[in-house]
């Protein structure tokens, strides 16, 4: 939604509301090897917005600036993704993906602040707390608590599920068998049981989530 070109100026007065909805067939947004042997990304030194500085809650335009800063940073120096914080140092999300952790079989994720609050982001908590009977704590996280998880991975309408392989040039747990950054993720870690419990509550196949879809 944007408002019309009627005239300059920051009162935006008299202008015109627009809505757009842009379709087109976006195809698989990453390769079929993220999905199964995730990404490596880069701390960001651009910080995430602060709650007085914009609404984090709201999916504006105006927020990708800042996500296309840290994201061009970190693909420029060759990773996939970057991790930004909030503006006093905790992590927030990816550039345009919230952000999950396991640590002795409970998955945190960042309290809704500097981060948005992303369907994906709800849709994971209610999966793995309802479907899977996992633990799932929203609070503050550092990036040492990144470092030092047992698996790590990112959510988003467009990136689904996406193992968070490596951060910083330090590997992310996945320890059971131990497989390289490069290789799939074990098919019974956290991540890939979640993201086989997301692909068959969007197609309609588990019962108790069905009214999450709306049929055509
Ligand atoms: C879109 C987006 C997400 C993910 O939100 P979904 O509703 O799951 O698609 C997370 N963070 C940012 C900054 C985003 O723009």
């Amino acid at each position: 939604m944007f408002l019309g070109a009627e005239g300059l100026g920051l009162r935006a007065k008299g202008l015109s509301t627009h809505v757009m909805i842009a379709a087109w067939d976006l195809g698989p947004y990453l390769s079929p090897e993220a999905k199964r042997c995730g990404l490596r990304a880069l701390t960001s030194s651009w910080a995430r917005h602060h709650v007085n500085i914009s609404l984090c809650r709201a999916k504006t335009s105006g927020h990708y600036v800042n996500s296309m800063l840290a994201l061009n940073t970190a693909v420029k120096a060759g990773f996939d993704e970057t991790i930004m914080l909030d503006p006093e140092g905790y992590v927030a999300e990816a550039s345009a993906a919230n952000v999950f952790l396991l640590r002795d079989g409970v998955l945190h994720t960042p309290e809704v602040t500097s981060c948005l609050q992303g369907i994906t982001r709800d849709s994971v908590i209610q999966l793995a707390r309802d479907a899977l009977g996992i633990e799932v704590r929203e609070r503050r996280i550092t990036r040492d608590e990144l470092y030092t998880a047992d698996e790590a991975f990112l959510t988003g309408t467009a990136a689904e599920i996406l193992p968070l392989r490596e951060l910083d040039g330090r590997k992310i747990g996945f320890r059971a068998g131990a497989p390289a950054v490069d290789a799939p993720i074990p098919d019974d870690s956290v991540t890939a049981r979640l993201q086989q419990t997301y692909q068959h509550a969007v197609r309609g196949e588990l019962p108790a989530f069905k009214h999450w879809l709306m049929p055509a």
